[in-house]
């Protein structure tokens, strides 16, 4: 950002030509950030991404959330670049607050432990709100009301290649209802406890609720006995909204509030996520976003295929590409739990 004019000067953004759409017929779906104030510039540079690569053939409708009130600047800048309608909504209290079963002692002095072990976000209380409010509370504030699908955009992301079909459509089409572009091992230190509750709920409580042709194998490899941390990075993901209204996904998540771990521990939503969509759906209702150049700090993906990167317009270093490159990804074994051939030009690693 350039302080004086406050304008986004990435070297990398090259804007890309579509065909305008503009008779468009969207899906019943937005995009969804939340996102602090002090994060405009940030989230400027993410909503470029976006609408370079993908929304200004759409103009989908963003949806902006933060516990406390957007600024006017704010608001007016934002709109300024989202192609659709924008919405700001300041999140409900009682989405952003601790629940009365919840012993502030207790959670103040876990933050304090965690910080002192040196885990990230271990300290901090703003964190693990967020956390919760995205494991169980956004798809429930007014704004999504009727909505059917929710792409999440984090600030400080990138998209570097196009996305040169409507993923919402997609998602519509092939009956889909979670997609993810990257996935990875979970830090043990945060998740303590959150298998068990998890398994209590849905193997004691609710094993009825387990579709047979389920992907539970994506999380467990020694039967159920074990998470392996996998999960898919919920900064990025495109949701059905209907399932997270569900009656099997909500009092999932309000079986793990009770057990105090937001709070007592660190859980994340993103695991929360996983391992809801991988206990309650079937497998082929989950999918992957091959080739969006997605960036994450610390983490791209890029395309290995030059033609792929050459069609997509890509602007990413295959050789840096985490998803295939690191034994930190799980995709390849997503892959195998899928039963899909992997591409015969990605290296062999981890599994
Ligand atoms: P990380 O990706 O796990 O490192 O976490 P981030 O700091 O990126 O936070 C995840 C998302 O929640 C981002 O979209 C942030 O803008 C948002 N976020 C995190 N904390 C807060 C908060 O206290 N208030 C608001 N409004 N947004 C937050
Ligand atoms: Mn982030």
């Amino acid at each position: 950002i350039d302080p004086v004019t406050d304008s986004i000067n990435d070297p990398n953004l090259k804007f890309v030509e579509f065909d305008e759409e503009p008779n468009y017929v969207r899906e019943n779906a937005t995009f969804f950030s939340l996102v602090r104030n002090e994060e405009l510039y940030s989230m400027l540079e993410s909503i470029n991404y976006v609408e370079t690569r993908f929304n200004r053939r759409y103009h989908y409708d963003w949806i902006f959330a933060n516990d406390e009130e957007f600024t006017e600047n704010f608001k007016s800048e934002v709109s300024n670049l989202v192609s659709g309608n924008t919405t700001f909504v300041t999140i409900p209290k009682e989405y952003w607050s601790y629940p009365d079963f919840i012993d502030q002692k207790k959670a103040s002095n876990a933050r304090m432990k965690m910080k002192k072990k040196g885990i990230i976000y271990g300290g901090s209380e703003s964190y693990r709100h967020m956390c919760r409010f995205n494991s169980g509370f956004f798809y429930r504030m007014d704004c999504f009301k009727g909505l059917k699908y929710y792409w999440r955009v984090e600030p400080d992301i990138k998209f570097s290649c196009d996305l040169n079909y409507d993923y919402f459509k997609y998602m519509r089409e092939n009956n889909l209802k979670y997609g993810w572009t990257m996935a990875l091992h979970e830090i043990p230190e945060t998740v303590k406890g959150l298998y068990e509750a998890t398994k209590e709920y849905f193997r004691d409580l609710h094993p009825d609720y387990i579709p047979s042709n389920n992907h539970i194998e994506f999380i467990t490899q020694d039967n159920e006995d074990s998470f392996n941390m996998c999960h898919y990075w919920s900064n990025f993901e495109i949701g059905d909204l209907d399932f997270l209204r569900s009656k099997q996904y909500t009092e999932y998540f309000e079986y793990l509030d009770r057990k105090g771990g937001f709070f007592y521990e660190r859980w994340g939503d993103a695991p929360i996520h996983t391992l809801a969509v991988s206990y309650l759906l079937n497998k082929d209702e989950i999918h992957y976003f091959d080739n969006t150049g997605y960036y994450h700090v610390p983490h791209t993906q890029c395309p290995r295929d030059q033609e792929t990167r050459k069609e997509l317009h890509c602007i990413c270093q295959s050789s840096i590409d985490f998803n295939w490159g690191s034994s930190d990804s799980c995709l390849a074994y997503y892959y195998e739990t899928k039963e899909i051939e992997r591409p015969s030009n990605v290296p062999i690693r981890g599994y």
